[in-house]
């Protein structure tokens, strides 16, 4: 006859009972009687008692604590509703590999309530020292092309697909763009703006949701998928800086988003 721990141990790992003929009201007491939920020390009952001591097989085993990290891009993040909760999120994201790599993180700058939001691919080399993106050469070159239509670097907000540095400078993979959306998403979201300039491939191909080459989109006017914020592809500075005569086509964008912005 089992006593009533082991029929709550059983019933705990699914085993049906087995009960002797007439004694159907006296088991259904016990059971009603029973309703603590399963201790270490039952869990371990149960190992003795369907054969063998418990092992370390058979012990429940923690869970190791690099599981749980790598786990942490399942975790539910906490509503993305406020800036607050934006940058906290952000700063303690380790959703990806980016995570590993950081100097810190770059959620974004500027003024949160701007027409403008601008939007690069990742942090780089100076990026990641400051935690503001567009900085060292390039950043320069952005904040000429925007006094030229005059626009001021403290009126746009400035961020970028993803807001880890990649290492060596590499274009961010799909899933890392990907596991960093929800947070470019609430930024999108919380700021509302009037138009989007997606500045390179890598922020023209994620917010489009495209693989066209750069020179292709660069053409028309796009509207973000799913929205009707109207996106404008340029190139990046970075490669204006090294194909100078591109300034020129990233000249004619930068009326067309004077002209959108009045
Ligand atoms: Fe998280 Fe984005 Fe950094 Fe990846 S790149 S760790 S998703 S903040």
């Amino acid at each position: 006859m089992l006593n009533s721990r082991q029929q709550q141990c059983l019933r705990g790992i699914g085993i049906s009972q087995w009960r002797e003929r007439g004694t159907g009201e006296a088991d259904t007491r016990q059971e009603s009687a029973i309703e603590e939920p399963l201790s270490a020390q039952d869990l371990a009952d149960i190992g003795q008692f369907i054969g063998g001591s418990p092992n370390a097989e058979q012990a429940p085993q923690p869970i190791p604590v690099e599981a749980e990290a790598s786990s942490a891009v399942d975790v539910v993040l906490p509503p993305l509703d406020n800036w607050d909760a934006v940058t906290g999120s952000i700063t303690h994201c380790t959703a990806c590999e980016l995570a590993q790599h950081c100097t810190q993180k770059v959620p974004g700058v500027g003024d949160i309530q701007a027409d403008l939001l601008i939007v690069g691919e990742g942090p780089g080399h100076d990026e990641d020292l400051r935690g503001e993106p567009f900085v060292g050469r390039s950043g320069q070159l952005l904040d000429r092309m925007l006094a030229a239509i005059g626009i001021a670097r403290e009126q746009v907000y400035i961020t970028n697909i993803v807001k880890c540095r990649p290492p060596n400078n590499r274009d961010p993979k799909v899933d890392e763009a990907q596991r960093c959306r929800n947070f470019l998403e609430a930024q999108i979201k919380l700021i509302k703006p009037r138009v989007i300039l997606a500045v390179g491939r890598v922020s023209a191909h994620n917010l489009l949701d495209s693989n066209l080459p750069v020179g292709k989109l660069i053409r028309d006017m796009h509207r973000l998928p799913g929205s009707d914020i109207p996106v404008k592809v340029t190139y990046h500075p970075a490669y204006l800086l090294r194909n100078p005569s591109a300034k020129a086509i990233a000249w004619q964008d930068l009326k067309l988003l004077h002209g959108l912005l009045q």
